[in-house]
């Protein structure tokens, strides 16, 4: 892989990844015209209540999704590092593996977005990526408010371009393929014993299938 075309992290629980993922993942990889993206499967995520599933399970889903994919990759490092995971680490591993002013873009969702503040060193991160947030189905009204909305102002640009000038330190939203797809809404399909067919790839609906995930209630 020629890393100097930049690499963009895609982060997440992945419980279980869905075209939602997988189609903002690509375009995004196509607008950048980035050398890789890379799904980032977060260890024991720091928001989120114990989930039904284990990492290698969402780890195995994501490596069947991608399997015949050209661009998109699987990227363990949170699941072998273990413990919580949080961005800023993973976005500081990165970016020590690749040519020094080769772009680094870390991807977003808008929902998640209007979180950041809670995450662990949350400033830092524009120091080693640039952010890409997606604008994502049902959560327009979801806009960054107080201390996230100043710190991207003087960050943000509207051309996707100017992310493969310069390593890291800008914002760029994005509007893609709307596909409103969740993975609550495949656990809850699921549970309820209907059809989660055409959400997401036809191995990993087999894997889920084989292996009985999100059939129990969560506590
Ligand atoms: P859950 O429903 O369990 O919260 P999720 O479907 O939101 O899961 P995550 O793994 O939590 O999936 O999301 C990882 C990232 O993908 C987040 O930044 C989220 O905003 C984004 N994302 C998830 N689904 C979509 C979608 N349909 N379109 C665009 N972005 C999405």
């Amino acid at each position: 892989m020629d890393s100097r075309k930049g690499i963009a992290l895609y982060g997440g629980t992945f419980d279980p990844v869905h075209f939602g993922h997988l189609r903002s993942a690509l375009e995004v990889h196509q607008i950048l015209g980035v050398s890789e993206t890379r799904l980032v499967p977060a260890n024991i995520p720091p928001h989120r209540d114990s989930l039904s599933t284990t990492a290698e399970q969402r780890l195995a889903m994501l490596y069947l999704a991608v399997e015949d994919s050209e661009f998109l990759k699987v990227d363990d490092r949170e699941i072998r590092r273990q413990g919580k995971s949080f961005t800023v680490d993973t976005l500081k591993s990165v970016r020590q593996e690749m040519t020094q002013d080769a772009p680094l873009s870390f991807i977003i969702g808008a929902d998640a977005c209007v979180l950041l503040h809670e995450w662990h060193a949350w400033e830092s991160m524009t120091e080693y990526a640039h952010l890409v947030i997606l604008e994502r189905p049902g959560y327009l009204a979801h806009e960054p408010a107080g201390d996230v909305a100043d710190w991207l102002k003087g960050k943000l640009v509207d051309d996707p371009q100017c992310l493969s000038q310069q390593s890291a330190g800008l914002v760029c939203r994005m509007r893609l393929t709307q596909l409103d797809v969740s993975a609550t809404k495949i656990r809850d399909l699921v549970q309820r014993g209907d059809s989660i067919e055409y959400l997401l790839p036809r191995d990993v609906n087999r894997y889920i299938d084989k292996h009985q995930l999100y059939r129990k209630v969560q506590t």
